[in-house]
């Protein structure tokens, strides 16, 4: 019997974990993007396998936050006001999210998903080496002031539900494990147990290369359409049609622009993102967070990295310098001993208005099936996202709930 093929449009991290998972299984895969593996959104984020991460942006305290946010020019949030203005629909259903039952839904379903993330990489990690990539030095996140401390502790309180230990650090014992870092904050607190990568590409590009070497096949190029008829996907690129028996998406911000193809639209938008790298390899040991701008600082192979903070302005626009400026500026606050920076970076998280990826069957086909929008913990969720996939496709129904992910959840 011919094994069936799927193709999988996408490989970003999403992609290359469900190419992985799909062709160890069995599945003849064919890993489609028109860039290289792992080098978009995938490539530049803060690095952490945050698997604590399940308190969503939504929050009821944002009606009260979001004025002062936009005026502080150092603050973790920016909009591009006409953008927001012609994208309204995408922020109402947004803000709806941002009730106290709404957030603990969100939280608890991410939670479900986090809590299996770890041991989903362990499984490619035991087959592929990429151990001298991973560090367990824990990340910390330092609070500006004790308001921000306080505000913590009920959030807190839903990660301590769902599985994630906490140790809070006064400003002392933080200077002690990091003496690079100036007595600029209040206190912090470590998430125990956390680890993170140095080198994403080099992650990415061994599950990749471990894909490859198992018979998958990789073709360089843009996916134009994605039709499907009763038993086969027609995928278009090159201006030619291939076909498969499955098609998963896993095309990140870009995704709605193919769904949308065969009529399945998403509320799916962008949180874009920044990083700034600057030339240091040995200040920091760990993934420090810094709560008054929405950043993280992470010490890579290529440099230490200032990466986060939201920017809410679409695909198009180009690289707001005023951002990367500003993570700058508060980077050399923290530590002051920065040296010049070798590059700047934008990236775009793939964010549905209810922070929840999609993860499913297509409504209007059950042979395509969707993997996108996993906004601020697309690395820390792509192995897991992988391996509901595979069930999926081979038609299991998944060890994890995935009804809260439904792609019909807004229809
Ligand atoms: C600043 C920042 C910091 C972050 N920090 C973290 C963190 O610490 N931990 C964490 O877990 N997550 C973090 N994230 C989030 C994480 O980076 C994303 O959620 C994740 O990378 C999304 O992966 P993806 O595979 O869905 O998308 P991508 O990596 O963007 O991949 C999508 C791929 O689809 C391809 N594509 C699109 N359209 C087409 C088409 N028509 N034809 C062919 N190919 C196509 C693109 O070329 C791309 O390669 C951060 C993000 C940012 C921006």
């Amino acid at each position: 019997m011919t094994k069936p093929h799927i193709a999988v449009v996408g490989a970003g991290i999403i992609g290359i974990c469900s190419a992985y998972f799909l062709n160890k299984s069995g599945f003849k895969v064919t890993l489609i993007d028109k860039n290289e593996p792992g080098s978009m959104t995938s490539y530049g984020h803060a690095c952490t396998f945050a698997d604590y991460a399940c308190i969503p942006v939504n929050s009821p305290d944002l009606f009260r936050d979001i004025p002062s946010m936009l005026l502080r020019s150092d603050g973790p949030l920016a909009v591009d006001f006409l953008y927001t203005i012609r994208n309204l629909s995408w922020v109402m259903k947004f803000l709806q999210n941002c009730t106290t039952q709404k957030v603990k839904y969100i939280s608890n379903s991410l939670g479900n998903l986090l809590n299996n993330a770890s041991t989903s990489y362990d499984e490619i990690f035991s087959d592929v080496d990429v151990s001298k990539y991973i560090k367990n030095e824990e990340a910390l996140y330092l609070f500006e002031n004790e308001n921000e401390f306080l505000k913590a502790s009920i959030t807190n309180k839903i990660r301590e539900k769902n599985g994630v230990k906490i140790k809070n650090l006064s400003k002392n014992e933080i200077l002690e494990l990091e003496p690079n870092l100036a007595p600029v904050f209040f206190n912090g607190q470590l998430f125990i147990g956390s680890r993170h990568t140095t080198d994403p590409l080099a992650v990415s590009k061994k599950i990749f290369e471990s894909f490859i070497n198992n018979g998958g096949k990789f073709i360089k190029n843009n996916v134009e359409n994605i039709i499907p008829n009763e038993s086969k996907v027609i995928v278009s690129y090159k201006n030619e049609n291939f076909s498969f028996d499955k098609v998963v998406i896993s095309a990140g911000s870009w995704s709605k622009n193919l769904t949308r193809k065969f009529g399945d639209d998403f509320p799916l938008d962008t949180e874009r993102g920044y990083h700034v790298l600057f030339n240091n390899y040995e200040l920091i040991k760990r993934p420090l967070g810094w709560s008054q701008s929405g950043f993280y600082l992470v010490q890579l192979t290529e440099g230490l990295r200032a990466a986060g903070t939201v920017e809410i302005a679409g695909l198009s626009k180009p690289e707001n310098k005023k951002r990367t400026k500003m993570i700058e500026n508060q980077a050399r606050k923290l530590l002051p001993q920065l040296n010049e920076v070798k590059s700047t970076w934008l990236g775009f998280r793939p964010t549905m208005p209810d922070s929840l990826p999609v993860i499913g069957q297509s409504q209007k086909n059950k042979n395509i099936i969707y993997g996108f929008g996993h906004q601020h913990i697309g690395w820390t969720l792509g192995a897991v996202t992988g391996k509901v996939i595979n069930s999926i496709c081979n038609d299991r129904i998944p060890n994890i709930n995935i009804k809260p992910f439904s792609p019909s959840r807004f229809n």
